[in-house]
């Protein structure tokens, strides 16, 4: 008798954790085929690209090979980038691959399944703003992070040369103040010192001028009023301009306009303001919500088709208290979890447990500045505030407990050893 097939679109915060944990439990003692199928090559844990971007990490260190994770963890690594569903032949529609001449490196082809989990994650969302998609960059997938810092890096070079200079200082705009608007901004003025201090640039800190825009009356709207309220204290003292209940209604090459019709002149413009699943969901004749996201049910299937389930940022999984769980990296770690259990059950006939989000608070990193967050005792409490020493120590935390879920214990304890290292062998930066 065959094995069944399970596979997993997305090898991301929660798809490669899924991978990792059924490739012991099904894939080892051959219960099932388990397959991730990823459009690239290597993982690097989306809440570490804004530090990719500023070229503060160097992705090498923190990438994860697909082919070489699958082989030691029993699961089956394919390259490919999903395009349509067929449900009812059970099959995937994968595009032709394409290197960056345009060249196909694979052609179009189609994957079974028996059970389908759907980590695709999600992309920032433009709200369909003019301009944006032309004149802002977005730091979704490591190419995009590794795109900006490239621009950034010439945008910086050109600041050398006063008749190249297109404004009186060095201007970044980034609109969206949420985690990743945050993160960046601080980001940013650490990375300027950094080239500085390297002598890429002439550039000093002092000169360059970030402004970052949020059209919510405070920054960090999803957390509580005093976090976002010290953040944007930390974030002024750096000297980010922040401007909150600014919406932008256009962005140009050089500037971005807000509703108002003030204008920002920019040299280079980041769109970091709300995030959507990939529009391509939304025409499987699955049930999606207004950002494509797949709603789902408690158990995390489809509520159209129990053979498919989705979790992480692609999914709309309801709460208790009728809002959806957020789309954080802890939330889509939680239902990959979850998920092991639930597939393990589908396989043995048993029924399906339903999905409980544990928030355990959120942290907010500025840099090596300070971080600043709340930490859950329990989901009624209100958090207990952390920043500082304290803050970073527990922010640095949530990226070792990935790396054990997907590396286990000893490979995690080296990989921090190798860390530590680096920081005495290495230049804080990668500067190309
Ligand atoms: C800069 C930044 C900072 C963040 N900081 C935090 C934080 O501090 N804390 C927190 O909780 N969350 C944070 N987040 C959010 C967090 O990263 C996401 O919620 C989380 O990564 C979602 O996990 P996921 O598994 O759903 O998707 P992802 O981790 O995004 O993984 C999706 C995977 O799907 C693959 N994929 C996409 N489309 C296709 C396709 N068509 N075919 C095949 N493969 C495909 C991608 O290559 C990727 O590997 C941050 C996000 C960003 C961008």
């Amino acid at each position: 008798m065959s094995l069944p097939t399970i596979v997993i679109v997305g090898g991301g915060a929660g798809g490669l954790a899924l991978a990792t944990q059924l490739g012991r439990k099904l894939g080892k003692p051959e219960r099932a085929n388990v397959v991730l199928l990823d459009r690239n090559t290597t993982h690097v844990w989306k809440p570490l690209l804004h530090e990719l971007a500023t070229g503060v990490l160097n992705s090498s260190m923190d990438e994860v090979d697909y082919r070489g994770h699958s082989s030691a963890h029993h699961y089956r690594y394919q390259r490919g980038s999903l395009s349509g569903i067929d449900r009812q032949a059970k099959q995937l529609h994968l595009a032709p691959i394409v290197d960056e001449q345009g060249e196909e490196v694979l052609p179009a082809r189609q994957l079974g399944y028996d059970y389908l989990v759907m980590a695709l994650g999600s992309v920032s969302n433009d709200f369909g703003t003019p301009g944006v998609a032309e004149h802002c960059h977005f730091i979704d997938s490591p190419q995009q992070a590794k795109a900006f810092q490239r621009d950034m890096i010439n945008t910086f070079l050109r600041y050398t040369d006063p008749s190249l200079r297109q404004h009186p200082q060095l201007t970044i705009g980034i609109v969206g103040g949420g985690a990743t608007g945050v993160e960046l901004a601080a980001e940013l003025f650490d990375a300027s010192r950094m080239l500085n201090a390297y002598g890429v640039t002439a550039t000093d800190h002092q000169q360059i001028s970030v402004h970052l825009l949020e059209a919510a009356p405070r920054l960090l709207p999803g957390l509580s009023e005093r976090i976002s309220q010290t953040v944007q204290q930390e974030l002024e003292g750096m000297g980010v301009t922040v401007h909150v209940g600014t919406a932008i209604k256009e962005a140009q090459a050089s500037c971005l306009v807000t509703g108002d019709d003030d204008v920002i002149e920019t040299d280079l413009n980041v769109w970091a303001a709300g995030i959507k699943a990939p529009p391509f969901l939304a025409e499987q004749g699955l049930s999606t919500n207004n950002k494509n996201q797949i709603k789902v049910a408690k158990t995390l299937q489809s509520v159209d088709d129990p053979a498919i389930f989705a979790l992480g940022d692609c999914a709309d999984c309801p709460q208790g208290d009728d809002s959806a769980v957020p789309p954080r990296a802890q939330a889509a770690h939680q239902q990959a979890k979850h998920l092991v259990k639930n597939l393990v059950n589908q396989l043995e006939g048993k029924p399906l447990a339903d999905f409980r989000y544990r928030d355990h608070g959120s942290l907010v990193s500025l840099a090596r500045y300070d971080a600043v967050g709340s930490l859950m005792r329990s989901s009624a409490s209100r958090g207990l505030f952390l920043e500082g020493w304290l803050a970073r120590r527990a922010y640095a935390s949530l990226y070792r407990m990935h790396q054990l879920s997907i590396h286990g214990a000893p490979k995690t304890g080296l990989a921090w050893l190798v860390d530590k290292l680096n920081r005495y062998l290495k230049p804080r930066m990668k500067l190309h």
